[in-house]
């Protein structure tokens, strides 16, 4: 009845009538047919693909600008499944969607206004079970939602750039605790605790890597071997030397790179020698292997394996998601040096870690 552009290449569809929950996959139908012919020009066929979002239901339930936002975000959904289909709108799948976009358009401001804090986790030595130092995991305080946890807005930072301001603040953050600790905490036996700071792809290539970092480390009057910073497997994964330098070069000052959830992407083994990592972080999926008992062989001997590979690479082994005693306990004799988990500490605010490395001194 209806078919008006609204820009771009996004059109609308308008049916109205009865038995319209039949009709409207009809019309999609049609549409997507239409679409499959090539369209030749200058002798090469051009395919095009269209990406539908269908919104259908009584009249007057909602206002016609509820059922555009409902079909964009449909139609997004389809997009991102694939495109060249068509999605059913639904209501919690809408409501996620904007959920979403408000997160991210509040984020810059979340920023500026201070609503992000870090929690700390310990990274306990297996050997003699010291507290070697920390990971710090960032929150934000949502005036209306409460916590939230990075799953629910790093993703979105990552997306709109705003993790290279927010990561910047974490590093900066982290690395004034970590002095901090150093002052209260100096003279262990064991060296100072060390900070580990997740790193995003984004802030891998993002070209002022290297002297933020400098900068940051000088301004807190921190020495490079108290940094550890984190990247996931996934994000080197056929990384070229351009991508690399700045981590080299970091590598090279003396801070430690560590391979973040390694075991869960390619574990592209021979790839690990040319890069410039000193710590290798099993991801967490091993270590449930180890939750029964007894243990499932087989992640016993990967593990072992890998411990061997890392140990010959002069590589240190750190393992997260360690829950109880006996998994730690597998973890020392199959070899790995440092352990995280909920079995010592939960992330939790920085004056738990102080406790915790006061009562290791002390015990
Ligand atoms: P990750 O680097 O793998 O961090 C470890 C996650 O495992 C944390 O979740 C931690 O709370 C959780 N965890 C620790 N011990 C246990 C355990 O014994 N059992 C279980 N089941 N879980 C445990 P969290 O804090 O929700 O962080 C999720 C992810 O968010 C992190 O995964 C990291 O990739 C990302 N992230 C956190 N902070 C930052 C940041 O400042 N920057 C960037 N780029 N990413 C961050
Ligand atoms: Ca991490
Ligand atoms: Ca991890």
């Amino acid at each position: 009845e209806m078919v008006a552009r609204l820009g771009g290449d996004e059109f609308v569809a308008l049916t109205t009538g009865p038995g319209t929950d039949r009709t409207v996959d009809e019309l999609a139908e049609r549409i997507m047919n239409a679409l499959v012919t090539p369209i030749s020009i200058d002798g090469r066929d051009l395919l095009v693909r269209g990406s539908l979002g269908i919104v259908e239901g009584p009249a007057g339930e909602r206002t016609a600008a509820e059922v555009l936002r409902s079909a964009d975000i449909t139609m997004y959904r389809a997009k991102s499944a694939g495109g060249n289909r068509s999605e059913l709108a639904d209501p919690e799948a809408d409501a996620r969607a904007i959920t979403r976009h408000g997160l991210t358009t509040a984020l810059p401001t979340a920023l500026e206004r201070g609503e992000f804090f870090i929690e700390y986790q310990p990274l306990v030595h297996l050997g003699d079970g010291s507290v070697r130092g920390a990971e710090a995991l960032v929150r934000w305080l949502h005036p209306q939602h409460g916590v939230l946890g990075p799953d629910r807005f790093i993703p979105l930072a990552e997306h709109t750039g705003l993790i290279v301001p927010l990561g910047r603040w974490v590093l900066e953050e982290s690395i004034r605790q970590a002095r901090a600790w150093r002052v209260r905490h100096g003279g262990q036996d064991a060296g100072p605790l060390r900070i580990n700071v997740n790193l995003s792809p984004c802030q891998l290539s993002h070209p002022g890597l290297v002297q933020d970092t400098v900068d940051i480390l000088e301004r807190a009057g921190v020495t490079p071997d108290a940094l550890c910073l984190e990247v996931t497997e996934s994000a080197l994964i056929g990384a070229d030397d351009d991508l690399l330098k700045p981590l080299r070069r970091l590598a090279e000052m003396g801070v430690d790179i560590a391979l973040d959830d390694f075991g869960t992407g390619y574990s592209n083994l021979a790839n690990l020698r040319r890069l410039p990592v000193s710590v290798l972080k099993l991801d967490r999926s091993f270590t449930q292997g180890m939750q029964q008992f007894p243990a499932d062989p087989v992640d016993l001997k990967i593990v072992e394996g890998i411990v061997t590979l890392a140990h010959s690479l002069d590589l240190a082994v750190t393992v997260e998601g360690v829950e109880t005693g006996a998994q730690a306990e597998q973890l020392r004799v199959l070899g790995c040096d440092t352990a995280q988990g909920w079995y010592y500490a939960r992330p939790g605010p920085p004056e738990r870690l102080h406790d915790l490395a006061l009562a290791d001194a002390k015990g």
